[in-house]
């Protein structure tokens, strides 16, 4: 041990400091050796996100809205002709069912076609109606 008092070496069997002569008691003479206290540098983890698996919605072809709009076509260039538009009650009347389900179907695409349906085959189902209430049944 040391002495508090001079510092110098101090045997441990000795209370008394053989250089100043003052009183050594073993606990004061040990230096406290001051352990730096090592600042761990907090590691700021990275939050790891975790991909959120997003099922990845494959908008699937419209066949019902494209036969719709097809059917709209159709049938509003029958509808113009007398006696053969009598066909426009069956496939406007079609058009207008595919379309409708092309719409509510939900996740597809080429709603704009199966909206194109509707409105052909509403056009070509008026026109059809009209032209047999105006012009009578041929
Ligand atoms: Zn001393």
């Amino acid at each position: 041990m040391y002495c508090t008092s001079c510092g110098s070496y101090v045997p441990d069997n000795q209370g008394v400091c053989p250089n100043c002569g003052a009183a050594v008691t073993p606990a004061q003479a040990q230096p406290v050796y001051q352990q730096p206290v090592y600042q761990q540098p907090a590691y700021q983890q990275p939050a790891y996100h975790a991909p959120v698996y997003t099922p990845v919605d494959v908008p699937r072809g419209n066949g019902l809205g494209t036969a719709g709009m097809v059917l709209g076509i159709v049938s509003t260039c029958i509808s113009w002709i007398p006696a053969i538009n009598v066909i426009v009650f069956v496939t406007g009347f079609l058009g207008l069912i595919f379309s409708i389900v092309g719409v509510c179907r939900r996740n597809v695409s080429g709603k704009g076609k199966a909206i194109a349906g509707i409105i052909l085959s509403a056009i070509a189902l008026v026109i059809t109606f009209s032209m047999y209430y105006y012009l009578g049944n041929y």
